[in-house]
C-alpha cells in the first residue's frame, strides 16, 4: 500500500465506521542541537538521547499500533548518532519495518543526505532576520539546500513579529531556489508564554490574509482551506490521530503543555492542514499528496 492509498483508508475509517488510526508519530531522537534560536527552550527538557534500541522499539511499537507515517525530529536529527549508527539508521529500520512515509525535520546546518521520504528545513525570513532568530546559519543552510539532491525538500517558516512584513519578499525568495518544492508557515506558538514574537490574533488574521493571496502566484504549501480555517481559528485540538515519542512517554498531538488558553494560541498550522483534509476539503486533500 502506498502512502496515498493509507490516506484514503484513514479518512474512509474516519468518516464512514468513525475510527481514527494513528496518523503521524514524531519521534525525538535527541533534544541537543547545534543552534540557540530565539524561541526555542528544548534544552530545557535535557538532552532526552535515544539509543538505537530505544529508537527502534518506539518504531516498531507504532508499526503495530497501526502507525505508518513517522516525523523524525529534535533537536536536529542529523546530529544524532550511537556508536557507528546515524539518523540514515533510523530511517532504513522504519522503511524496512513498512512506514509509508518517512520525513526528517532539521535546522538545515548538515548536508541533506538522506533516504527520507521528505525534508522540511526550517528557515525563518531572509538572511539578516533568519540569522537574528535562528544564530548565523542562513548562508549554510542555502548552501546545503542547493548541494541536496533530495527530491521533497520543504521549507519551514515560522512567521513571528521579526519576520512578519518579509513575507512576500521571502516567498519570492523560495521560488527561486529550484529544489525546494514550496514553504510551509507555522505562526510562532507561546509555549513559554507570551514573549516579543508573539503576534495578537488580529495580526495574525493578516498575516493570513496576506498569505491566501500569495498562496496564489508563489510555491506556498499551505492550502487555501488549511489558511481559512487558521483565520477562524476553529481547527480542531488536540489532534489525537498525531502524538510525540520523547525518551519513553508519547504524548498526545505534542510534547508541550496541553493548557487550553495555549492549544488555542497554537500556530502549529500542519495540524489544521489535517483538520481540513478529514473535513474533506478538497485543497487541503490536495496538498497533502505533495508531502505525505
Ligand atoms: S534548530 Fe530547532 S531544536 Fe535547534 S534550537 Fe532551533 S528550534 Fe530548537
Ligand atoms: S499547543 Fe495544543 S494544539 Fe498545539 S500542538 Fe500542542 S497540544 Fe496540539
Amino acid at each position: 500500500m502506498n502512502a496515498s492509498l493509507y490516506g484514503l483508508r484513514f479518512v474512509i475509517n474516519h468518516h464512514l465506521f468513525g475510527k481514527t488510526m494513528p496518523l503521524i508519530r514524531g519521534l525525538v531522537l535527541s533534544n541537543r542541537c547545534n543552534l540557540h534560536c530565539a524561541h526555542c527552550r528544548l534544552d530545557e527538557r535535557g538532552h532526552q538521547d535515544m539509543d538505537f534500541a530505544e529508537a527502534t522499539a518506539a518504531i516498531d511499537a507504532y508499526y503495530r499500533e497501526g502507525g505508518r507515517c513517522l516525523y523524525l525530529e529534535g533537536g536536529e536529527p542529523f546530529l544524532w548518532r550511537d556508536g557507528p549508527r546515524t539518523l540514515e539508521d533510523i530511517v532504513a529500520h522504519a522503511r524496512r519495518t513498512g512506514f509509508l512515509t518517512v520525513v526528517v525535520y532539521t535546522n538545515g546546518t548538515f548536508p541533506i543526505t538522506t533516504s527520507a521520504s521528505t525534508v522540511f528545513v526550517s528557515v525563518d525570513g531572509l538572511r539578516e532576520t533568519h540569522d537574528s532568530l535562528r544564530g548565523v546559519s542562513y548562508d549554510r543552510i542555502m548552501e546545503n539546500i542547493h548541494a541536496s539532491a533530495h527530491r521533497s525538500l520543504f521549507i519551514n517558516c515560522t512567521i513571528n513579529r521579526r519576520n512578519r512584513d518579509e513575507l512576500a519578499a521571502f516567498t519570492a525568495h523560495v521560488d527561486g531556489i529550484p529544489n525546494i518544492r514550496g514553504v510551509f508557515f507555522y505562526f510562532h506558538t507561546p509555549y513559554y508564554g507570551y514573549d516579543d514574537l508573539y503576534l495578537e490574533p488580529g495580526e495574525r488574521r493578516a498575516v493570513l490574509d496576506e498569505l491566501l493571496r500569495l498562496r496564489k502566484r508563489h510555491k506556498i504549501l499551505n492550502s487555501r482551506a488549511g489558511l481559512l480555517s487558521a483565520r477562524r481559528n476553529d481547527w480542531k485540538r488536540p489532534m489525537a490521530a498525531c502524538s510525540v515519542y520523547e525518551k519513553g512517554a508519547v504524548y498526545p498531538c505534542c510534547r508541550f503543555s496541553h493548557d487550553p488558553e495555549l492549544c488555542r494560541q497554537c500556530g502549529y498550522l500542519s495540524y489544521a492542514e489535517i483538520d481540513q483534509t478529514l473535513k474533506l476539503k478538497p485543497s487541503a486533500i490536495l496538498n497533502a499528496f505533495k508531502y505525505f
